[in-house]
Formats: structure tokens, C-alpha cells, sequence
């Protein structure tokens, strides 16, 4: 499916403004994301970052269709804190990155991410840096120095045009460290390739060693999304906003010289940061968040609808608060599927009805540069919780404007609006949301002893409810209550949830 009129926008923090966004080639678009450096758990900062880039794979998909969107995310597994860990550890570096790349993938798997097209490996494409960093040298871009390789920044007149930040620009920043400042020609100039570090390196023509960090994303980005084509341009780069500078100016600057190209990615979305509360994440805090710990004690989808509680754009306070209430939203609209389960069997069937946002006026909040919060806030008169408070009427950019004729209808039990409904909750799936049944989500991780200790009380009420046994069925639903489960009696009997 090709639609060059979508009317997607992007804010584009190269161009500072917000653009329609127009692939190079619809039957093609391109996305490219910074992955993690493996050497520990990811922290619910980097998951933000992973979860706003996921959203924005799953609305290109819905509009260029699934197999139009190509989307790399990279494996950094070769680092100086990896081999320092592996140093400290004893553990081979392939144990210690391949150990921490799968809990990555399976952390990020719990939050709904859809698996990228491409998952390259930075040890894989060590060839195809080489060969940049070759021709970077050859163009007059770098510059060998005692072992090492550096960008030339001078010889880029548009350096600092993404951050714009030229003064951290002159401090230099790259993980070389202070003592690489002496053998560079300018402060800023940035580290292609430094040599071995306890005896990890590759041999390349100018000397045995390993990557800089930057250098990788410029490679594997070209390996893998531009290799075949005729232009070296990508459609997004996404990231989050920490890796603007010096990171993205850097991948730009390598891969505008390499590639002899204006641009190497057309929009750059990047999303803001997290804080606790009102402090910034950090170790030395002691306030850092580990993804695969909070998934101990909250659902994934839990975690994914509480990182999307803000825009991308806006700094986002974690708190426990903010947990509850996504839970709570979560609670509801399983609660909704429920209490309509012909839809819900619709929507978890092998092939769902397609669900077109576009043609629906609530969704418009969404493809304005991915304001996901005003389009829940939108839709949220289908929420049970909200319906009553919040049926209205909304502007094409999803404003309430006041009630609305149809949706009082349907808060006065008119039914017919079945599918509106379906694209509701087809919309949220397509999200992100609602991928488990009804039942799975109300049960929770309870174990298999306390389930079926809940299915026997369940039953004792509906028995007693069928022989109108008040005082019984009341006693049932008491003991329940104390256990933290709620009855709920249906027209296929009582079941339960948990509170
Ligand atoms: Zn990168």
C-alpha cells in the first residue's frame, strides 16, 4: 500500500519544526534506532526510548503496510565496559554480551515492542567500519594519530547543525577519555578506531584495534538499510534526546563524508528524558530503574502504557502513581473486551479485521506527531471508567468539545455502534495493547494453587446464587474480597479478578 497524502507529521529536530512526514519510497521506508550496549539490564530510561521508536514502527506499518517498513536497531557488544566486565569477571565478552542482548530482547518483548527487521551485531559488521573509516581516511575526513583514527571536524562545514550545540562541540566528546586530546588536530575532532584494549581488537590497515562508538551505527545503518539502494539517506533516525549530542552529530558527520550524501537521515526523532520524580536517573543517585525488575511486579503492558503517559517530546516522571493509573486504564479496557466478546474474539483472530485510523477523526491527535496521550484522551468515552464523565464530541484534533448525540445514545444502552467499539480496542492492539485474553490479564500471575482456590469460591457463589441462597453467595463474595479477588456473576456464571 503506498499513501504519499498521509497526513503523518514528525517533529524534526534536525529542522527544528514539525514536518509531513514523505518516505523516499513508500514500498520502502527506513527507520534506524541506537540499541544498547550489553553489558548490563536496561534501565526504564532506555526503555522509553525503545517504546516510542516501537510505536512509531507500528503507525509506519499501519500506513505503508508491514512489509514496506524496514527498522534496524543495533547490538553494541563491543565496548570498553564490556571488556572491562569481562576483565573483572573472567567471563568470555561473547558470554556477557550475548547473555545481556537476550534479556534486552525479552525485557523489551514484555513491554510489546515488535522484534526489528534488522538486529545487527556491531562484532558482525567490524569489516564494514574498516571500510568506512578507509574511505573517510582517503577523502581527507580522518586522520591517523599514534595507533588511533579521527574525524576531522573541521573538514565538515555543517558540524553541530543537529544539536547546534557547538560549544560542548569544542569540549570534545567521546568515550576516548582526556589523553586523546593531545593527538587530536581539533578539540572536537571524534575517535574512529583506538587500539586494543586486553588484547581485544581486529587487524585493520591502520593498525590492529576496535571501533569507536559512533562509527558502528554509521555502518551497520548502511548495511543494512541502504546497501542495495541508490541513495545512502535514511527515512527516520530515531534516539533518545541524550544521544543527540555528540552521538547523532557524529553519525551524521561520518556518514554525510562516507556516503557523499546531504543528509544521512531525513527526520530525527528524538524523545525526551525520564526522571524520578524530580530528579534526573542516575547511578550515583541511586535511583536507577531496571526494566527487568519492574517486570517482577507489573504486567509489561503496565509499564509500556505508563512510558507513553507523556508525549515523547515532554520529560516524563516516573513514579508508582503512574503505574496504578496505567494499570487502571489497563483494568478497563480488558473489562471492556469482556463485556463484549464477540469483538474481543474479532480482534484476537488470526486475521483481524483491518483497522483503518485513518478514516476516523480521533485518530488524527495520533498522526499529529505521535500525540498518543490526547489520542487516548480522545477515545477514552469507550473506557467503562470514563465513559460517563467524558462521552463527547472531539475536534479533528481530538479536543473535547462537548457531548455528543451518539455517544449519549450509547451511554443510554443504544447499541449499534459495535463498530466503533471494534476500532477502539483494534486500535489500542495495534499499539501495543490488549495482546493477552480477558481472562489471562484478570487473573494476573496468580499461582495455580490460588487460582484454583479462587475458581472454587467462584462457584460456591454462582451455586448458591443459582439456589438464591443469598446469605451463602454474600459469604462467597466476602471471602473473596479479603483475598484480594473480585466475583463478578456474568451470564456465564461468577468469575473472578484480581482487585
Ligand atoms: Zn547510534
Amino acid at each position: 500500500m503506498t499513501d504519499q497524502t498521509h497526513p503523518l507529521t514528525l517533529y524534526n529536530s534536525l529542522t527544528r519544526q514539525k514536518e509531513q512526514f514523505i518516505p523516499q519510497d513508500p514500498s520502502r521506508v527506513t527507520m534506524y534506532n541506537c540499541g544498547p550496549t550489553v553489558y548490563s539490564y536496561a534501565h526504564i530510561g532506555n526503555a522509553r526510548a525503545a517504546v516510542v521508536a516501537d510505536v512509531l514502527f507500528r503507525v509506519l506499518r499501519h500506513i505503508y503496510g508491514e512489509e514496506a517498513v524496514v527498522y534496524a536497531r543495533n547490538i553494541t557488544d563491543v565496548d570498553d565496559r564490556i571488556i572491562q566486565s569481562s576483565k573483572e569477571t573472567g567471563l568470555p565478552i561473547s558470554e556477557i554480551t550475548e547473555k545481556y542482548a537476550r534479556i534486552y530482547n525479552e525485557d523489551l518483548a514484555a513491554l510489546n515492542c515488535l522484534a526489528p527487521t534488522h538486529q545487527p551485531h556491531a562484532t558482525k559488521h567490524i569489516g564494514d567500519m574498516i571500510e568506512m573509516i578507509s574511505d573517510l581516511i582517503e577523502k581527507g575526513n580522518a586522520y591517523e594519530s599514534d595507533g588511533h583514527v579521527f574525524f576531522d571536524v573541521s573538514t565538515y562545514e555543517a558540524y553541530g547543525k543537529l544539536s547546534g550545540n557547538t560549544l560542548d562541540a569544542l569540549r570534545g566528546g567521546d568515550r576516548v577519555g582526556e589523553g586523546e586530546v593531545a593527538r587530536k588536530k581539533n578539540a572536537a575532532d571524534f575517535v574512529l578506531w583506538k587500539p586494543e584494549l586486553h588484547g581485544v581488537g581486529w587487524d585493520a590497515p591502520f593498525g590492529r584495534g576496535r571501533p569507536g562508538w559512533h562509527i558502528e551505527c554509521s555502518a551497520m545503518a548502511k548495511a543494512t538499510l541502504t546497501q542495495d539502494l541508490d541513495t545512502d539517506v535514511i527515512d527516520i533516525h530515531c534516539g533518545g534526546v541524550d544521544l543527540k549530542f555528540p552521538h547523532h552529530e557524529n553519525e551524521i558527520a561520518q556518514s554525510c563524508c562516507g556516503n557523499d550524501e546531504e543528509k544521512f537521515a531525513n527526520y530525527w526523532v528524538h524523545n525526551e528524558f525520564l526522571n524520578m520524580g524530580s530528579e534526573k536517573m542516575s547511578k550515583s543517585l541511586g535511583n536507577v530503574t531496571l526494566v527487568h525488575d519492574l517486570l517482577k511486579e507489573w504486567d509489561g503492558e503496565v509499564i509500556r502504557l505508563a512510558l507513553l503517559k507523556a508525549h515523547y517530546r515532554s520529560e516524563l516522571s516516573w513514579s508508582e502513581d503512574l503505574l496504578r493509573e496505567s494499570k487502571k486504564n489497563l483494568d478497563s479496557w480488558y473489562r471492556t473486551l469482556t463485556s463484549h466478546p464477540s469483538i474481543g474474539s474479532k480482534i484476537w483472530s488470526e486475521q483481524p479485521a483491518p483497522i483503518e485510523l485513518k478514516e476516523d477523526m480521533r485518530a488524527k491527535a495520533l498522526f499529529e506527531d505521535l500525540n498518543l496521550k490526547e489520542y487516548l484522551k480522545a477515545v477514552a468515552w469507550f473506557d467503562e471508567d470514563a465513559r460517563r464523565s467524558n462521552a463527547g464530541l472531539y475536534s479533528s484534533a481530538g479536543q473535547y468539545l462537548g457531548p455528543n448525540e451518539e455517544e449519549l445514545l450509547f451511554v443510554n444502552g443504544q447499541s449499534g455502534i459495535n463498530q466503533k467499539y471494534e476500532k477502539f480496542l483494534g486500535a489500542l492492539q495495534l499499539l501495543g495493547f490488549l495482546k493477552k485474553s480477558p481472562e489471562a490479564w484478570s487473573k494476573g500471575n496468580t499461582s495455580s494453587d490460588d487460582q484454583s482456590k479462587f475458581d472454587a469460591i467462584a462457584k460456591r457463589r454462582q451455586e448458591a446464587r443459582a439456589a438464591k441462597d443469598w446469605a451463602a453467595a454474600d459469604a462467597a463474595r466476602d471471602e473473596a474480597t479479603a483475598l484480594g479477588i473480585v466475583l463478578e456473576d456474568g451470564p456465564n456464571g461468577t468469575s473472578w479478578r484480581k482487585t
